[in-house]
């Protein structure tokens, strides 16, 4: 059974982009008759701005996108993600680093495994995985077979944060896995990290999910539409406005007078023309 899900970060309400990638998971779930859930990625609780995952799950709902089950909240998720840690630390697949950013830097682009056979002497430390069995290929639903051979790929890559935060590598698998996701769908900004993702599924379960990575909408300077960049949020006022030009983005446009219909009538033909386009059969 195809479960996928959306997994926005509560930094900022929904802007154009994410709501690209919100309709783009949705859809694809739904052409598969299968699950959409919803993830609210506040892992970095200092980073999650108050009141904006209320507001983006007002947004979902306004454009029609309704979930299936209830929606996770990662910063309740601490004990599960210290217990896959300590599952981690049994198995030696964890290590201790003190490594600051800037001695990172000085020595390499990527992080080179500096404390991998080293007992740091000075806290606060990171938690890094032993990426002994990195992923650099993966077969990608809309880009075919994406290779990195990059050392950044192979990295250690840090699961619990000098900080003291559980690591959004650690949270995003450790979530996916436990919410049965089978696809994941989500913006191409995400690949890099995909392949850390990947490794650690094939560590903690010795299986990956399908991956599909959709395009990004660059704003007029070349740069990725973004919180960072302060991208406007989408006006809810407009929502069957705004699903049309997600659906142009994702390349499956509807005529201009569906601006008169609902939002429920644009999705579901828009979830025609995604089974078309991604050539979905079956029931
Ligand atoms: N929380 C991430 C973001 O908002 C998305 C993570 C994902 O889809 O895996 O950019």
């Amino acid at each position: 059974m195809y479960r996928g899900r959306f997994a926005p970060t509560p930094s900022g309400p929904l802007h154009l982009g994410s709501l690209v990638a919100a309709v783009g998971s949705y859809l694809d779930a739904k052409a598969h008759h299968g699950k959409w859930l919803v993830r609210i990625e506040d892992v970095d609780k200092p980073r999650a701005i108050a009141g904006a995952a209320d507001t983006i799950l007002k947004q979902l709902e306004t454009h029609g996108l309704e979930w299936d089950s209830s929606v996770l909240y990662q910063s309740q998720r601490d004990l599960v993600y210290q217990h896959q840690l300590t599952q981690l630390q049994k198995a030696q697949r964890l290590y201790q680093c003190d490594c600051s950013r800037k001695a990172i830097r000085a020595r390499s682009a990527h992080y080179d495994g500096y404390c991998r056979n080293r007992q740091p002497r000075t806290s606060p430390y990171a938690l890094r995985f032993v990426n002994q069995n990195p992923v650099h290929e993966f077969n990608d639903r809309a880009h075919g077979i994406i290779t990195d051979h990059s050392a950044t790929v192979s990295e250690d890559f840090v699961l619990k944060r000098r900080d003291g935060l559980y690591a959004y590598q650690l949270a995003v698998v450790v979530d996916d896995i436990e919410q049965g996701i089978t696809s994941i769908v989500r913006g191409s900004d995400l690949i890099t990290p995909s392949f850390w993702q990947l490794s650690l599924w094939q560590e903690l379960i010795g299986k990956q999910p399908q991956m599909m990575h959709l395009p990004l909408i660059m704003n007029d300077d070349g740069r990725k539409l973004s919180k960072q960049n302060h991208a406007p949020p989408i006006d809810s006022r407009q929502a069957s406005q705004n699903l049309l030009i997600a659906l142009d983005y994702l390349d499956i446009g509807l005529k201009p007078e569906q601006q008169q219909s609902t939002t429920t009538e644009i999705l579901q033909l828009a979830v025609q023309n995604w089974r078309k386009k991604w050539h979905i059969t079956g029931r």
